[in-house]
């Protein structure tokens, strides 16, 4: 499998996947979920919703994952998870290692073969970012079913630097 680590913005990515850095609601938000819910159009939003009103009534966990469709986006679908909000005083690393791994199981469930991840839990979670891109590129080293490529997307040449040095 392979691993890239490219700057741009996730919702112009033509992959099978593409992973939102949602929050437990799963009704939209700010960062890369508002852009993701803006570009895909009110399909993804309807979607989201419809699990809601569904098996997720008390909405998503932190660390979970769950596919909709992608609505207007160039990509097939969308995976939400739930990134940690970073802490000091406790290590929530499982926790967002566990955000990538169950986005990969969800995506190979999907049959989907390439995957674009944003920097989960840096933006509004305050994640440290040289921290999060250690943890990220781990946590998708191991092969998931028929997936070939994780493409993270990194927004501005800060996150770009700390994931590619560490790639
Ligand atoms: P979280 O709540 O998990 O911290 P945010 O959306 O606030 O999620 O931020 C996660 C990361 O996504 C941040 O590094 C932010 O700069 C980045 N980001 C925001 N918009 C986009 C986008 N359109 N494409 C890729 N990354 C984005």
């Amino acid at each position: 499998m392979e691993i890239e680590v490219v700057e741009g913005d996730i919702t112009e990515q033509a992959v099978d996947v593409v992973v939102n850095a949602a929050n437990s609601s799963l009704l939209g938000g700010g960062g890369v979920d508002g852009a993701i819910h803006r570009r895909g159009g009110p399909e993804v939003l309807a979607a989201c919703r419809a699990l809601r009103a569904a098996h997720l009534g008390g909405g998503l966990g932190v660390g979970q994952a769950v596919a909709t469709t992608a609505g207007r986006l160039p990509a097939k679908w969308v995976v939400h998870t739930v990134g940690p909000v970073h802490s000091a005083t406790e290590d929530r690393s499982e926790l967002l290692a566990a955000c990538h791994r169950n986005s990969l199981l969800v995506a190979a469930e999907l049959g989907a073969e390439t995957v674009a991840f944003p920097a989960i839990s840096t933006g509004v979670y305050r994640w440290p970012l040289e921290s999060a891109a250690e943890i990220a590129l781990a946590a998708v080293r191991e092969p998931v079913g028929p997936v070939r490529l994780v493409r993270f997307v990194l927004f501005g040449a800060a996150a770009h630097r700390a994931f590619a040095d560490r790639l």
